[in-house]
């Protein structure tokens, strides 16, 4: 009876990789390990890359993006609430990123490695979810601010190490756990925070013995604000100056702190997470740091989430790759599989070499984190290349995301799987937390600043390179470039200078750590004057050298 409604047996069509473990399948990640004596960390990844890549996790991935919040800004009787409700999938991404240590293993002790561990949790549930990870990333960031404030960080240390997911929306004093937002973006300006109008006047209204302000105003970006708290830039009345002030949801005497949600932003992807519109109304909250010293307060905490966006960036390009490449290994064209079309793998190999350049380069950021308080180097690495890569991973990432979707053809533009929902939270990344121009010229002003903090990264890169002719060669290049450049119209060349820097970093990092083809593919087609065409996949390399890249996507 059923067939005489079919018209056509559904044949050649594939569902996304799904249950597999999306760790012990990482080859660099387990390489990294390896390589560091690090590898007591890995029972504990594997177990969390089997649980995120079952076929439920990704499909409650899928459900929280495609079900996004709602603000409730009213109660049925008319009074302000300013709640916003989620699908019960994000609280599940939400508990994982606070249970995995993703947000707390870096300040929970000082294990080597501690850094790389939390790094590669981001990176593996990102793949899967990136949504929660921004009031995750935003929490971590805002530790170090915190614990500079020994009564504040005495409060709360319990609440923002715990591993424990506590979604209430109650006083901070009631709750086992807290997640920290931040608040600078106003409508007249982002990038630009000294324009910031946001008013702080001083007040004692609540004798806490802190030094307490009202705050009046907006900010246009803020994202997440059920969280608990955020640290908001605004300017003390009395002075004009800005500080940087930490704005709790509920007051300590227990009532509601006038935070109204305006609206939510309807975004184009990142939509399991909310990001607000709101307006201050005599909100109560406390100084942070010096007066006067608002932007390199929240500066500080930004050079932190610049790393996660650089992790988020790298996971959307690991998905991307996985996806792309384990789909071609099924889907036939013309009487072959997608994999064994020549141009088609031309395609695949220079994602996989993305894929390596960025997992490398995130790990080692990662590292220099941890050790930039020891080591001269490691800091300005940290300084330097954090805000170049931002720039460049960030920006590969929308590329090779768009190129993933492609080899999905048009199944890959549905808006129910997920390579749309990675094309589409790609931009969020590069443009949040500072955009792609403002990076570059960060990365100006860091080695203007402290021109020592590049002579440092030069000498750390030309010993690596000792074995590269080549490659030492382009660093002695890109030195001289830049004496012969620095007093002339410097910030036009910010992204020249930029995209040289972060390349030849990539490349140093492949040829420390990878096989000697992937470092010579990538070198081959990026630096080397040999490189040819300009998208992925128009750099052709011998057929030996592609399979050996496509064979390091998927660790067996
Ligand atoms: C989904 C989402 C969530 C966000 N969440 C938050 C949040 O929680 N808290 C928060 O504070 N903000 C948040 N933001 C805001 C974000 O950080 C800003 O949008 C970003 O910093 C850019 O600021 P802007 O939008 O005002 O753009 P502008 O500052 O106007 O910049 C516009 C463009 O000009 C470029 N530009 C700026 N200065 C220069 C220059 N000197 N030379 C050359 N080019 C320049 C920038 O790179 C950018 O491309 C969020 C944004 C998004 C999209």
């Amino acid at each position: 009876m059923n067939n005489l409604w079919k018209t056509h047996e559904v044949n050649n069509q594939f569902d996304e990789l799904t249950d597999y473990n999306l760790f012990a399948t990482d080859t660099v990640m387990n390489e990294y390990l390896k390589q560091y004596n690090l590898e007591n960390y890995i029972s504990i990844l594997q177990n969390t890359g089997a649980k995120l890549g079952t076929k439920e996790s990704f499909e409650k991935g899928t459900r929280c993006n495609l079900l996004g919040p709602t603000l409730k800004a009213f109660d049925r009787k008319g009074n302000r609430i300013d709640q916003v409700e989620f699908h019960p999938d994000w609280h599940y991404f939400m508990s994982e990123a606070k249970k995995t240590g993703l947000i707390s293993f870096p300040y929970e002790n000082n294990q080597k490695g501690r850094w790389v561990f939390a790094a590669m949790n981001f990176i593996l549930q990102s793949q899967v979810e990136p949504g929660a990870l921004c009031p995750a990333t935003m929490t971590q960031a805002s530790i170090p601010l915190i614990q500079k404030e020994e009564r504040l960080w005495d409060e709360l240390k319990s609440k923002l190490l715990s591993r424990e997911y506590d979604e209430r929306d109650i006083p901070v004093k009631d709750k086992k756990s807290i997640w920290i937002g931040m608040g600078m973006t106003e409508k007249q300006g982002g990038s630009d925070v000294r324009s910031n109008t946001t008013i702080a006047k001083r007040s004692n209204i609540l004798n806490t013995g802190y030094k307490e302000f009202l705050l009046t105003g907006h900010k246009w970006f803020f994202s997440a604000p059920m969280c608990d708290a955020h640290l908001v830039v605004a300017q003390i009345e009395d002075n004009g100056q800005l500080a940087c002030f930490y704005v709790p949801r509920w007051k300590p005497n227990g009532d509601k702190n006038p935070i109204e949600i305006q609206r939510l932003k309807e975004k184009i992807g990142n939509n399991s997470n909310s990001s607000s519109e709101v307006e201050f109304k005599n909100a109560w909250g406390i100084l942070i740091g010096e007066e006067g010293r608002g932007i390199p307060t929240i500066i500080e905490m930004a050079t932190f989430t610049r790393l996660n966006c650089v992790l988020g960036a790298t996971a959307i390009i690991r998905q991307a790759t996985v996806q792309a490449y384990s789909y071609a290994l099924k889907r036939m064209v013309f009487g072959k599989k997608l994999i064994d079309q020549p141009l088609m793998r031309s395609v695949l190999t220079e994602l996989a070499l993305e894929n390596e350049a960025a997992s490398i380069t995130s790990l080692f950021l990662a590292d220099n984190f941890e050790n930039s308080d020891s080591s001269e180097t490691a800091k300005a690495f940290r300084r330097t290349i954090t805000p170049a890569a931002k720039y460049w991973i960030c920006k590969k990432s929308i590329e090779v995301s768009a190129e993933a979707m492609e080899v999905f053809g048009g199944n890959g533009y549905v808006n129910d799987g997920i390579m749309a929902r990675l094309f589409k939270e790609a931009p969020v990344n590069s443009i949040w937390e500072g955009s792609g121009n403002v990076m570059c010229l960060d990365v100006l002003r860091s080695i203007k600043k402290d021109p020592n903090d590049l002579k440092l990264v030069f000498d750390y890169l030309l010993e690596i390179a000792q074995k590269d002719s080549g490659l030492t060669n382009q660093i002695k290049v890109l030195k001289q470039w830049l004496q012969d450049n620095i007093e002339t119209n410097f910030e036009a060349k910010a992204r020249l200078f930029t995209e040289q820097l972060i390349l030849i970093v990539q490349a140093c990092l492949l040829l420390k750590h990878s096989p000697k083809e992937v470092f010579q593919a990538f070198y081959d087609t990026r630096l080397n004057s040999t490189k040819q065409g300009h998208f992925l996949g128009s750099n052709v390399l011998t057929p030996e050298v592609t399979t050996i890249v496509l064979s390091r996507i998927i660790n067996h």
